[in-house]
């Protein structure tokens, strides 16, 4: 099943600079990381985090794909996060793991309108 690491964070208006420089040293290093299908690291327009809040999203095959990746020698990541995270508002970073309810054949096929 398709599983999302999904984390979001606020960093305040005069280190975005700092921040955005360290966001992209991050998104240059996961290119190491083979096991990630898709990545979208985005700022919030508008919405419940405080300014400027930010989301990022990394895409995987599956749990066990996200686990073997975030294991060494794969991953260097802590060092890679550390910056983002020494810059987050402090209580604002929050992290999970989550799955897609409808990347699933039966959901889908149950769902769907008969005869
Ligand atoms: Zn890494």
């Amino acid at each position: 099943m398709t599983t999302y690491f999904v984390a979001q964070w606020s960093v305040p208006a005069d280190r975005l600079a700092e921040h955005d420089a360290a966001l992209a040293r991050l998104l240059a290093h996961t290119h190491r990381h083979a096991a990630i299908r898709s990545l979208q690291a985005l700022r919030q327009r508008w919405g419940p985090l405080p300014r400027h809040g930010y989301l990022w999203v990394e895409e995987y095959d599956s749990l066990d794909a996200l686990d073997r990746d975030s294991r060494p020698p794969a991953c260097t990541c802590d060092e890679q996060w550390a910056p983002i995270h020494a810059l987050a508002v402090q209580g604002t970073f929050r992290a999970g793991v989550w799955t897609n309810p409808l990347d699933d054949e039966a959901a889908i096929e149950a769902a769907r309108p008969r005869g």
